[in-house]
């Protein structure tokens, strides 16, 4: 990846820029790294080497294997990182002497058996066990990264529950380990053409990912925001301040957009409130007219008419949730009228 004045480039792709941030929003939001993670998994469990004993040879066919594995996935920026995260967890333990190892496999050991996610069998002897231990720790760079940019995100966006804050300010206490962070290596890169030099940064780490785009954010144009409508609460990025919803499928109307759809879905539910809402006031002042006309009548009437305000609130929230029809609700208030037999007496 380049990053440039606030621009995030996919080396190799120049079409993949993203402002700071974008980036985040779109990996660590919606199905797909949970979907690339279980298929992780899968491929893990069913790895036809997985009996074999841990050789120099074999590591190396497992490391394509797992590449492999991951080449399905329709967001290529997700999918770079899974397999980079996933890559570096199996290069940093293959490099480990086996005195080191001894002391490391009894804390993986412990650590997994603490966390249902995690896989428990965990060894240096096959294949098959060491590409658990390096999943396990894939798994909690990944989940690491996940609540650093929830928290993050949520702060920043100025949107943050108290749960959220507590989340992040634990997270942030952890960041000062600096084993916690992956590095990240740079790379200078030539262009023959401009005759310049530039940079590249390759990023195998969830957590060296959120960290890097969270540290250009000050410098970068746009702002991290939280979709406004309230079954989405995506987190997105946007230059103007005004944006309210998120470019992401709108939990209403599967297929649509938050900010193409959800302005339209409020306009249509405010029409609707408004004609529910003079309904309600037809039916009031059919009441309040009664009550003049009869004023004998008026305890019953002033009954009906406390009906009518104590329940119609609640009918009106049913009909815009959809429970309850139009139809039924305009009945409904119909109903709410003195006895013919009453009426007939006069
Ligand atoms: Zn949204």
């Amino acid at each position: 990846m380049t990053y440039e004045k606030g621009t995030n480039i996919v080396v190799g792709m120049p079409w993949m820029r993203y402002p700071v941030g974008e980036l985040l929003c779109r990996i660590f939001q919606g199905d797909t790294l949970t979907s690339i993670s279980q298929r992780l998994r899968n491929c893990i469990n069913y790895c036809p080497m997985r009996n074999d004993p841990l050789t120099q040879d074999t590591v190396e066919d497992a490391e394509n294997y797992i590449r492999q594995a991951l080449l399905y996935d329709d967001f290529v920026p997700a999918q770079l990182l899974a397999q980079g995260s996933f890559i570096r967890c199996m290069e940093h333990y293959r490099a480990l002497d086996s005195e080191t190892v001894k002391g490391l496999l009894a804390q993986e050991i412990d650590r997994s058996n603490e966390d249902p996610m995690l896989f428990k069998t965990v060894c240096f002897d096959s294949v098959g066990s060491f590409l658990r231990l390096c999943y396990n720790n894939y798994l909690i760079d990944l989940i690491n990264a996940l609540t650093l940019f929830i928290g993050m995100a949520a702060v920043k966006s100025g949107t943050a529950s108290e749960e959220e804050s507590a989340a992040y300010e634990d997270i942030r206490q952890h960041l000062n380990d600096p084993d916690l962070i992956p590095s990240i290596e740079m790379q200078t890169t030539y262009n023959p053409a401009s005759g310049e030099f530039g940079y590249s940064y390759v990023i195998s780490s969830f957590l060296a990912m959120a960290v890097f785009e969270f540290s250009h954010l000050a410098d970068s144009a746009t702002k991290v925001m939280r979709c406004q409508n309230p079954d989405c609460r995506k987190f997105f990025t946007a230059k103007r301040t005004s944006a309210k919803y998120c470019p992401f499928e709108s939990p209403q109307r599967p297929g649509r957009r938050c900010n193409d759809y959800y302005p339209q879905y409020l306009r249509r539910k405010k029409t609707k409130a408004d004609e529910l809402l003079k309904m309600e006031k037809n039916a009031l002042s059919r009441l309040y007219m009664d009550r003049k006309r009869h004023p004998k009548h008026e305890t019953i009437i002033n009954g009906l008419i406390s009906d009518v305000q104590i329940h119609s609130p609640g009918k009106r929230e049913e009909v815009l949730r959809g429970e309850l029809s139009k139809t039924d609700y305009e009945e409904w208030l119909k109903a709410i009228r003195r006895n013919k037999e009453d009426i007939d007496d006069e």
